[in-house]
């Protein structure tokens, strides 16, 4: 049985702190979700590995310097109400559920929304409500949002999320076709300002406004 905690201790430091992530809320959120908890059984022991590994219906938890890395650009404050869009696994809105006030998180899969669910509610995440639909459309219901993550690839990024931004709310989002740039947007009052990272991989937003077939 390898040592986990040992394993978690080196994700954070060589992964995360070494390759720029230094807010330090965000790497406490790191240390105090068990991303073990968040991947099939016999792949615990990569658990705190930096790569993706697969949930199930072919999607995957991202590595964790990018989980991080959208993360802290997403700039969370305690008092935000957030909205995710692709649960997949359940391990980002775990991560912004100790980040935030409030966590709304949408999959277009009901079984992996529901397996999601199931997990953050065992594990006492209680501020995460899951919700099965096309989050590229957003969450209209529960809009404006302080902050929107998407953690699946988009042709462009969805128009209805920057309607339900908050003024002064961030939108983080990897935008292209089999790779993608990483996307910040931040809402002011009259216009949006934006910056671009380069070089990430994510599976493919399907929906509305996102591709048209996975
Ligand atoms: N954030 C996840 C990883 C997401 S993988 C985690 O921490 O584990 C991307 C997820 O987005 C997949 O589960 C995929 O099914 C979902 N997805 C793709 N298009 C979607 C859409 N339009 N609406 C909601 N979920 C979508």
């Amino acid at each position: 049985m390898p040592d986990l905690a040992e394993a978690k201790e080196r994700m954070l430091k060589e992964h995360l702190a070494a390759r720029g992530i230094t807010n330090e809320r965000v790497l406490k959120a790191f240390r105090e979700v068990p991303r073990e908890e968040f991947v099939p059984d016999h792949l615990h022991n990569l658990a705190y590995e930096d790569m993706p590994l697969e949930v199930g219906r072919g999607q995957t938890i991202s590595q964790p310097y990018t989980v991080a890395f959208m993360t802290q650009l997403l700039d969370p404050h305690r008092e935000d109400v957030v909205l995710e869009v692709g649960t997949g696994s359940g391990y980002q809105a775990a991560i912004l559920a100790l980040l935030v006030e409030r966590v709304f998180t949408i999959e277009r899969f009901a079984e992996l929304a529901q397996k999601a669910e199931k997990r953050l509610g065992r594990l006492g995440y209680d501020n995460v409500e899951v919700i099965v639909g096309d989050g590229s459309r957003g969450w209209p219901e529960r809009a404006p949002f302080e902050g929107i993550i998407v953690t699946a690839g988009a042709p462009e990024v969805p128009p209805p999320l920057v309607e339900q931004l908050k003024v002064g709310g961030r939108l983080v989002a990897p935008v292209g076709k089999g790779v993608q740039e990483m996307v910040k947007i931040v809402k002011r009052e009259r216009e949006l300002e934006k910056e671009i990272y380069p070089g990430f991989r994510f599976v493919p937003l399907v929906g509305e406004g996102g591709f048209k077939d996975a």
